[in-house]
């Protein structure tokens, strides 16, 4: 099943000289988002993952579904100050500023072993940062998925070396 044809480009948006790539077609695609599960949890059926972790929002899609299909766990990281209880933060660089990711702090133990979704893999700063949440609560990242890495912006460069990547679109 051709996924890419299930990705609308959007150019100059939410600013002049982004494409963003919006996968709302490929979500409202019975074939096209069960397609795209099924071949994320294929790759990583063998992998002992115990939880998956997603941020907000578009990661959440991916991650609950993929969690699920995995028999795994599922651990949102969200914006400062929408998380309940206590919780472990990292901070970010982006292209003018910073940003913050948190998650709950009890929501990895020392045995997990965390796969981290997102839908798009870009400069790769923020899949960086939610590693480093995982690492900072004693668990190990086994893998990355994504379902479109946009391969010229060169994001895994900032992802551990010895950590699978596995992207369904390379867009180079
Ligand atoms: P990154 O630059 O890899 O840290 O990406 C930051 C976040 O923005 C990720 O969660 C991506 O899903 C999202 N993102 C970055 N670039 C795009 C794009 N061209 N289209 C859609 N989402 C994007």
């Amino acid at each position: 099943m051709d996924l890419s044809s299930l990705i609308r480009d959007i150019p100059d948006w939410p600013k002049e000289g982004i494409v963003f790539k919006d996968i709302t077609p490929l979500l409202a695609s019975p074939e096209g988002f069960h397609a795209a599960i099924e071949k994320l949890a294929s790759e990583y059926a063998d992998a002992g993952i115990t939880k998956v972790m997603g941020a907000e929002a578009r990661g959440f899609i991916f991650g609950g579904a993929l969690a699920y299909r995995l028999g795994a766990g599922f651990v949102p990281a969200r914006k400062p100050g929408k998380l309940p209880w206590q919780t472990t933060a990292v901070t970010y660089e982006l292209e003018y500023g910073t940003d913050s990711l948190e998650v709950h702090s009890d929501s990895f133990g020392e045995g997990d072993v965390v796969l981290i979704v997102d839908d798009v893999l870009a400069t790769g700063g923020t899949a960086a940062a939610k590693a480093k949440l995982v690492t900072e609560t004693g668990a190990r990242v086994a893998g990355f998925a994504f379902l479109i890495e946009l391969d010229f912006l060169e994001g895994r460069a900032k992802l551990p070396a010895d950590v699978p990547i596995i992207s369904l679109i390379h867009i180079v």
